[in-house]
């Protein structure tokens, strides 16, 4: 089974939770057992596991992503003045493979599954879920 979550988001850079609507296609798949993907299609953004209980850590990590890769300093800068996005957006990846135990993903304690805005705010951010396993 394969479905799309469409996001919009509204800074130039953020981490939103889509944990909860994961779980959800998931549980619409009644899919048991297997694994799950989580793809962005887009060249500035990426998916990440991390935790989101402290909301700091999202903030760190933009922190940690903006002292390693300055903005405005890139070849690609002279087309569409976005090559910091580009570049943090390849390191982190666009994509996340995670197991399905008892019809939702089986995440550490204080994980959460994270779509990463680099280039934001963006009105239709796709996000493809394909969910491969056992419904029994
Ligand atoms: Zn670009």
């Amino acid at each position: 089974m394969q479905e799309e979550i469409i996001l919009s988001t509204s800074k130039k850079q953020e981490l939103a939770d889509i944990t909860d609507k994961v779980n959800g296609i998931i549980k619409k798949s009644k899919v048991k057992n297997g694994i799950c993907s989580v793809f962005a299609a887009h060249a500035t953004a990426a998916i990440i596991i991390n935790e989101n209980y402290d909301p700091n850590i999202c903030l760190d990590l933009l922190d940690a992503l903006n002292k390693l890769i300055p903005a405005g300093v890139w070849r690609h800068d002279r087309i569409d003045g976005n090559a910091d996005a580009h570049i943090k957006s390849a390191i982190l990846g666009p994509s996340e493979t995670i197991p399905i135990k008892n019809g939702e993903l089986d995440l550490g304690r204080w994980q959460s599954c994270m779509f990463v805005e680099l280039d934001g705010p963006r009105s239709n951010r796709k996000i493809i879920v394909t969910i491969l396993g056992d419904k029994d």
